[in-house]
């Protein structure tokens, strides 16, 4: 296979970059288990800071943050209220199942965005039938929606319609940082209405590893627990923590970047033959385009573009994902539409 040149598979294939390989080699450290790591205290409460929350947890992925959240909010038999696209649904190994034998309800919403009427309509009536409705869960944005950022209207009539049948409410802000960027509206913000929320590190704010989880000091004690439990404790987590504090100081402004080389690509993909996507539809990092038209599979495109030295990830049959980040710049994306329509245009 020739050398991929352009990387559009996902926001996580960054490296780190040298500034933030120095704060992390350069990071005071301590136990973290104990509470004792300075550089790790120092992420949490920004991030607390940041989401407007009492306190936050600093954990190895996204996923335990999401896993350890359901773990806290729901018992054994409980449902959890998401959009039919959630990564928790998709590709989380059936953690919600396995971990805390929690139900996820999946809603057929818009582009992963649903409504207050469909929370208010999937709540289960109290019965000893039925599973016990507990939390509604919300993806920031939307990966499998296409990068969605949900509208606030819809978070505030969702969150509002959660109150009232008593659910907690959580979000999934792997990229949340993204809406932030795209919306103008600060991330305490969206998370306001939230009892969890938490941010992804290793996505679209190139750090190696790592996410934080923040919620209220309850929520955040029990949150410790599961992760002491789960083996999530870590010792001098510092030198990973540094790179997340490098990266709130460094890498959010410059998503805006992100958002516009991946409008860039869409509208750079929209004219050829055999590709649909809606380049108007590109509110963050993510193009979801179909390729059914094209009488190919989508993998058999991702291979073709691959010999070209190019990096899109198939994700159903005929649907394909290219993601910008980091690494990626304007000619980045105009390199890969021209591999794109090379590759339709000679066959593969
Ligand atoms: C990547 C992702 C996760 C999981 O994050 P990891 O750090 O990869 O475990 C969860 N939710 C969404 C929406 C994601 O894109």
């Amino acid at each position: 296979m020739s050398e991929i040149r352009v990387d559009l598979y996902s926001d996580t294939q960054t490296r780190p970059c040298p500034a933030m390989r120095r704060a992390m080699a350069e990071a005071p450290v301590g136990d973290e288990q104990r509470g004792e790591d300075p550089s790790v205290n120092r992420l949490c409460a920004e991030v607390a800071d940041l989401l407007g929350k009492d306190d936050a947890v600093f954990l190895p992925s996204g996923t335990m943050c999401n896993e350890i959240a359901i773990l806290v909010h729901c018992r054994p038999g409980d449902e959890v209220i998401a959009d039919k696209t959630v990564h928790i649904i998709i590709a989380e190994a059936g953690g919600p199942a396995a971990l805390a034998g929690a139900l996820v309800r999946p809603l057929d919403g818009v582009h992963g965005v649903f409504s207050a009427a469909q929370v208010a309509e999937a709540v289960r009536e109290e019965s000893r039938h039925a599973p016990r409705s507990r939390l509604v869960s919300v993806e920031q944005t939307a990966n499998f929606g296409g990068g969605t950022v949900w509208p606030r209207e819809s978070i505030d009539a969702v969150a509002e319609a959660a109150r009232e049948h008593g659910l907690a409410l959580h979000m999934d802000g792997a990229r949340l940082m993204n809406a932030v960027v795209a919306s103008g509206v600060a991330a305490r913000d969206w998370a306001a209405p939230f009892d969890s929320v938490w941010l992804d590190l290793s996505k679209g704010l190139g750090c190696p590893v790592g996410a934080v989880l923040a919620g209220s000091a309850a929520f955040i004690g029990e949150a410790w627990r599961w992760k002491h439990r789960l083996g999530g404790a870590m010792r001098q987590a510092g030198v990973l923590a540094a790179a997340g504090s490098y990266a709130l100081a460094n890498n959010i402004a410059r998503l805006a970047d992100d958002h516009a080389n991946a409008r860039r690509f869409a509208e750079g993909i929209a004219g050829l033959p055999g590709v649909a996507v809606d380049a108007a539809r590109i509110d963050s990092n993510i193009v979801f385009f179909d390729v059914a038209e094209s009488g190919r599979t989508a993998r058999q495109l991702s291979e073709a573009l691959a010999e070209r030295g190019v990096r899109i990830g198939a994700m159903g049959r005929t649907l394909m994902r290219a993601v910008t980040h980091l690494h990626i710049a304007r000619a980045d994306v105009e390199e890969a539409a021209e591999a794109l329509r090379a590759t339709l245009r000679d066959g593969a």
